[in-house]
């Protein structure tokens, strides 16, 4: 196991503002929130980045998805829209080496992103 804040956060051994959990996925909110509703999805299993991924990974990246639109619904911001994103090493500004979806909403996103 690797020390990596986000398996601590999924398995319970840090505390985070849980909004989600299942036998593959956990969300919970963001600690430093860029937007009114910021929470991160993770996988259970770690995987450090995008690049890492491996075929035994598509069902649960999947799901991310799917967890993704049904908090931003519960949320109410499904219809007013939200964003989805996932930073991806030094230039992606990845900092916590656990792949993580970043799911944003409750203002008015800019494009292109900083
Ligand atoms: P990254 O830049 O790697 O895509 O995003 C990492 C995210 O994790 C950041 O938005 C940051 O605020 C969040 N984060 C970092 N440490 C913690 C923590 O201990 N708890 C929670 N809930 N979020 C964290
Ligand atoms: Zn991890």
């Amino acid at each position: 196991m690797p020390d990596c804040l986000f398996c601590k956060i999924a398995e319970g051994t840090i505390p985070a503002r849980l909004v989600h959990q299942d036998k593959d996925t956990v969300a919970f909110e963001d600690i430093n929130p860029q937007a009114p509703f910021h929470v991160l999805v993770v996988p259970r299993r770690h995987v450090a980045t995008l690049n890492d991924l491996t075929r035994d990974d598509d069902q649960v990246m999947g799901k991310l998805f799917r967890v993704a639109a049904t908090l931003a619904k519960e949320k109410g911001c499904a219809e007013s829209g939200y964003r989805v994103l996932l930073n991806t090493n030094a230039e992606g500004g990845q900092v916590v080496f656990h792949v993580h979806m970043h799911v944003m909403g409750g203002r008015q996103m800019a494009w292109p992103p900083g």
